[in-house]
C-alpha cells in the first residue's frame, strides 16, 4: 500500500484521484517500479512522511519509451490535430474540475501556500486550453521554387519526447512542456522530481480519464541520477526538455548529445527589476516584493535583484521594508505569504548564502508564524540593501526568499549591472519615459522583458526561456509548438 497509514489524512487528495502513488504510469497502466523499490515523500511544512513513491530506474524508463514508441505507431500517432486538440480540451476541463484537490496535493508535496498552488493548477488547465486550441493551427507553408515544382513544408512530431521536471512548479512546467508536446503529436515520457511528483501522477490519471491513448503520456518517478539520467541518454528519445540547475542541465545536454537529439534547457536566473526615478512606485512595489518571494523564492524567474535609481532609493527601501515586515511564513496549508523551502538540503543552501551576506546591510526580514513547525524547512524572507553588484548574493541564483537591492546613477549604469551576471532569463523596467522603455527593452540581455510589470514565469501565451546560463530554447506560446516539432521540406517535380 502506498499511503502511510499514520499520515492518511495528508494523503487524502491522492485518494481523491484514485491512483497508487507508489506506482509508475507506463503504457496506460499503474505499475510498481521494476525493481520494486520506493522512495519516501516528505511534507516540507512539517517534515512528516507523506507517502511512498516509485523509485523508477533505467528499466522503467526503457519500458516507458517502448510504450511511447508503440503509441506513436498506433492510436496516438494516428490522431489528427483536431483529435489531439479535443483531447487536450477535455483534459483542461478535468484539471479545472479538480483545481482544489490538485492545489492541496501540491501544497502538501511542495510546501507551496494553497493560493499559489491553486494558481498553478489553474495555469495547468490554461496550458491545456491554449494548446488544445493551437493543435490544429500550426502548419507548414508553400514555398516559391523552380518552374515545374511545388514545394511545401510539413510540421511533424519528433516522436518520443522526454520531460525532466523540477520540484518548484511541477504543474506549470508539465503544462507548458507536455501540453505543447502532445499538441504536436509527440508521445511523452515524464520524469518528475523525486521531491515532488504527486501532481504529475494526478495529471497522468486525469489524462487517462480524458481518453488519452495508452502510452501517449508515461510518468516514471525516481532519482535524477537513475531515472533522469536514463531518460536523457535513451536512444529512443527524440527530444528532451529540462528545467532545473545549470549543472544538471549541462549533464542532460551532454547525454542527449550522444543521441544527437535537440534539448530545451530552462536553467533559472538572477533576474533584475530596474526602477527609475520617474517610475510609479506604488504600482511597482507589490511586483518588486512578490516576484522575489513567491514560492519562497524558489522560482527560476524570481526577481532576486532590485536595481533602484538614487533619487528614489531611500524612499523605496523604506517602502520595501514595510512590506517585508508583513510577510508571514508558515505551513503551506495556512496559506500565508510564504511556505517552507522544499527540503532540508535547500534550506541549508539558502542559509549558507545568508551567512555570506553577514557583511551586508540587512534592512528587512519577514515574520515566522507562531504555529510553524520546528521540523518545517522555513527561512525568513530577507532583504539586503546597498549590495555591490559583484557580491556573491548579487551574482548567484540562491533559490530562496532573498532579494538584494543595488543603487544606480543612470541608464548606462543600470544596464551594465542588470546585464552583469552569467544569466539572462527575465528583466523588468519601471519608468514612464517611453523612449527609455524601448532602449532598455532592446539592450537588456534576457529572454523576457516586462515594462512596468513583472510576470514571474507567467503568461501561457508568452514565449519563455533564457540566454547565457539561463539556457536555450523556448517554451510557452506558439513558439513551444515549433520546438516540439520537426520541419520537413517536400519538393514535388510535376513538370
Ligand atoms: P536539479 O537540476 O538537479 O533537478 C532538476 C530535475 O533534474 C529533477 O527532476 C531531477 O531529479 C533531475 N535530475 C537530477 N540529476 C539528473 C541527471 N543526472 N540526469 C537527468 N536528470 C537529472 O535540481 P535540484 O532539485 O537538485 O536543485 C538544485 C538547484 O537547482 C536549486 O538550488 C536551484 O538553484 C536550481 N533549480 C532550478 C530550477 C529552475 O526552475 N530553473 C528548478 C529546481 C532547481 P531528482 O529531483 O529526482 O534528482
Amino acid at each position: 500500500m502506498s499511503i502511510n497509514p499514520d499520515t492518511q489524512q495528508h494523503a487524502s487528495p491522492v485518494a481523491h484521484f484514485g491512483f497508487d502513488a507508489s506506482c509508475c504510469f507506463i503504457g496506460g497502466v499503474w505499475q510498481p517500479a521494476s525493481g520494486g523499490e520506493v522512495l519516501t515523500l516528505e511534507n516540507p511544512s512539517t517534515g512528516e512522511t507523506l507517502c511512498a513513491i516509485a523509485r523508477g530506474d533505467a528499466a522503467d524508463i526503457d519500458a516507458a519509451v517502448i510504450a511511447a514508441q508503440t503509441a506513436m505507431q498506433t492510436g496516438w500517432g494516428r490522431a489528427t490535430a483536431l483529435e489531439r486538440g479535443r483531447f487536450l480540451s477535455r483534459l483542461g476541463r478535468l484539471v479545472l474540475d479538480n483545481v482544489e484537490q490538485l492545489a492541496e496535493l501540491e501544497a502538501l508535496d511542495v510546501g507551496k501556500p494553497v493560493k499559489q498552488a491553486k494558481a498553478d493548477a489553474v495555469a495547468l488547465a490554461r496550458y491545456c486550453e491554449f494548446y488544445a486550441g493551437a493543435a490544429d493551427k500550426v502548419h507548414g507553408e508553400t514555398l516559391p521554387y523552380l518552374e515545374g515544382y511545388t514545394a511545401f513544408t510539413l510540421r511533424e512530431p519528433h516522436g518520443v519526447t522526454g520531460h525532466i521536471v523540477p520540484w518548484n512548479y511541477p504543474m506549470q512546467i508539465i503544462g507548458r512542456s507536455v501540453g505543447a508536446a502532445l499538441a504536436m503529436g509527440n508521445a511523452c515520457v515524464l520524469k518528475p522530481a523525486e521531491e515532488a511528483c504527486l501532481t504529475a501522477l494526478a495529471f497522468a490519471e486525469l489524462a487517462a480519464q480524458a481518453g488519452l491513448p495508452a502510452g501517449a503520456l508515461n510518468v516514471v518517478p525516481g532519482l535524477g541520477a537513475e531515472a533522469g539520467q536514463a531518460l536523457s541518454s535513451h536512444s529512443g528519445v527524440q527530444h528532451i526538455s529540462f528545467t532545473g540547475s545549470v549543472s544538471t542541465g549541462a549533464k542532460v545536454q551532454a547525454s542527449a548529445a550522444n543521441s544527437v537529439v535537440p534539448v530545451t534547457l530552462e536553467l533559472g536566473g538572477k533576474s533584475a527589476q530596474v526602477v527609475f526615478d520617474d517610475a510609479d512606485l506604488d504600482a511597482a512595489l507589490p511586483f518588486l516584493v512578490n516576484a522575489g518571494v513567491q514560492n519562497a523564492g524558489q522560482t527560476c524567474s524570481a526577481s532576486s535583484r532590485l536595481l533602484i535609481q538614487k533619487g528614489v532609493y531611500h524612499q523605496l527601501i523604506d517602502q520595501l521594508a514595510g512590506r517585508y515586515a508583513q510577510l508571514q511564513v508558515g505551513d503551506a496549508m495556512q496559506d500565508l505569504a510564504l511556505g517552507p523551502l522544499i527540503s532540508a538540503r535547500q534550506k541549508s543552501i539558502v542559509e549558507q548564502y545568508l551567512s555570506q551576506g553577514s557583511d551586508l546591510d540587512k534592512v528587512a526580514v519577514g515574520v515566522m508564524h507562531d504555529d510553524a513547525s520546528p521540523q518545517g524547512h522555513f527561512v525568513l524572507p530577507t532583504l539586503f540593501a546597498d549590495v555591490p553588484p559583484d557580491h556573491v548574493l548579487a551574482q548567484e541564483e540562491i533559490f530562496g526568499p532573498v532579494q538584494v537591492v543595488i543603487p544606480f546613477e543612470d541608464e548606462d549604469a543600470a544596464l551594465a549591472i542588470a546585464n552583469g551576471t552569467p544569466y539572462g532569463l527575465v528583466a523588468s523596467v519601471w519608468t514612464n519615459d517611453g523612449a527609455r522603455q524601448m532602449r532598455m527593452a532592446k539592450a537588456l540581455r534576457a529572454g523576457q522583458v516586462f515594462i512596468n510589470n513583472y510576470g514571474a514565469g507567467g503568461g501561457v501565451e508568452l514565449p519563455f526561456g533564457g540566454v547565457g546560463k539561463s539556457g536555450h530554447g523556448r517554451e510557452k506560446g506558439f513558439e513551444a509548438l515549433y520546438g516540439f516539432s520537426c520541419l520537413k521540406t517536400v519538393a514535388v517535380s510535376h513538370g
